[in-house]
């Protein structure tokens, strides 16, 4: 394999971290590109030092110019800023991967030039998707990219699939090729047998500290309140064409089982393997080949206890209120994807409880115009629309 070209946006992140891991640890067939990230200069400043980019993109202005100051003398990477410097790193022709792992919204634009520009692209910014829908998809089938889900459940699910479902992300005919089901597992995270009335009293600590992975803020609420779940539940359904008898959820608390396929003859087909996201990364990144990625092999012998229930919608409404939403339409997962990102951001910051998470959510839906058109102006402003409604909801409670 030639020296393959790596954009990583999202650098900074618990995602953009392991990435670089298997980057460093397969020089002669990776080298990074660019890097992004939000504004932490430091982590940046050593990035650019080690990996000497071609390009460092830092979305806000100020942390651009702090980054230029501290870098190296003998480090020759430019620094850019904005949003455009984010979507041209990611169609710059020398560029063969995009590994997507902004967190939230943020991330749409910049993914979907990747798509266009037809690059291999690497999908963890699962809530581009779930905001865009047969947006994204249909901007993936005119162009020839590669999109290689990297969220660990849609990764064992591609790993689990008949390659002719594989080479059709987006529009997989499962029932022709014998799927019955792909059943998406979930730990149901640090709640998951804690007393129901207390779950008022969680604090940002207790719901960042999941129980097997160990992941940035957002991602770690939303497993709490399983809203991750049910983002994924709406990728799942976007990346391999679903219908609604065709995905269900099973809480498997040990994430040692990563997610399964049923066939129709009875067979199930699981991915198995450490949670510990360096394997869906480095089997996206090679795919059809394989990678070293640093990540201990299972041992058998001290595996133990695999246990599997159905989730329970009253310890977690989140989670039935993103499959309604997958069901109801594109403006309903957009103006969820959006609200959600405003209440846990204000749980985090202490503004409202962790239960007010699912409730703020209800409300924004039954408060917002859920009618949507297809394009990136009417998913933009279905967006903001939500955001604006949360965050009066929230200012109101305050
Ligand atoms: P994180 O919070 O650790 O990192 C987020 C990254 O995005 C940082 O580099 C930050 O600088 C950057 N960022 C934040 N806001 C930005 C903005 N407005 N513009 C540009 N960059 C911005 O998050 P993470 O855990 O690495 O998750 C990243 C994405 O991957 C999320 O969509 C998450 O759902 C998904 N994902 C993560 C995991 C995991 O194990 N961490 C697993 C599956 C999927
Ligand atoms: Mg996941």
């Amino acid at each position: 394999m030639s020296l393959q070209q790596i954009t990583i946006l999202g650098a900074t992140g618990s995602i953009g971290s392991s990435t670089l891991d298997i980057i460093r640890i397969n020089p002669e067939q990776y080298q990074v590109f660019a890097i992004a990230a939000q504004q932490s200069v430091e982590k940046m400043r050593s990035l650019c030092e080690e990996f000497n980019p071609v390009y460092a993109v830092m979305v806000n202005e100020n942390a651009a110019k702090a980054l230029r100051t501290s870098l190296a003398n003998d480090c020759s990477t430019q620094v850019l800023c904005g949003q455009d410097a984010l979507v041209s790193i990611c169609q710059d022709e020398r560029v063969d991967i995009v590994m997507a792992a902004i967190v939230g919204a943020a991330g749409l634009l910049p993914t979907i030039a990747a798509v266009k520009a037809n690059k291999r692209v690497l999908l963890a910014n699962k809530e581009a998707l779930v905001m865009s829908g047969e947006l994204f998809i249909n901007e993936l089938r005119n162009s020839s990219a590669l999109l290689m889900p990297v969220d660990s459940e849609h990764n064992a699910i591609f790993q689990s699939l008949p390659s002719a479902a594989q080479q059709q992300i987006g529009h997989c005919p499962l029932e022709e090729l014998g799927v019955s089901k792909l059943l998406l597992t979930g730990s149901g995270g640090p709640f998951l047998t804690r007393e129901l009335a207390t779950l008022p009293d969680v604090t940002p600590a207790q719901a960042c500290a999941h129980p097997n992975w160990t992941m940035g803020r957002k991602i770690s609420v939303d497993s709490a309140t399983m809203m991750n779940k049910g983002l994924e539940y709406i990728e799942a359904r976007w990346l391999f064409d679903t219908q609604p008898n065709q995905i269900e959820v099973v809480i498997h608390p040990q994430s040692v089982i990563h997610s399964m396929v049923q066939y129709i003859d009875g067979s199930v087909i699981a991915q198995l393997g450490q949670p510990d996201m360096r394997t869906p990364i480095a089997y996206a990144m090679a795919y059809p080949q394989r990678l070293t990625s640093g990540v201990a092999p299972l041992d058998f012998s001290q595996l133990k206890d695999f246990s599997f229930k159905a989730p329970d919608y009253q310890r977690f409404p989140c989670l039935k209120l993103a499959i309604d939403a997958c069901y109801y339409g594109q403006g309903a997962t957009t103006s969820l994807n959006a609200a959600n990102e405003i209440c846990v951001e204000a749980f985090l910051q202490g503004e409202i409880g962790f239960t007010d998470i699912a409730a703020i959510n209800q409300q924004v839906l039954d408060q917002s115009d859920l009618s949507i058109a297809s394009c990136l102006e009417s998913i933009l402003a279905t967006d903001q629309q939500a955001r604006t409604i949360a965050q009066t909801i929230i200012s109101k409670g305050a």
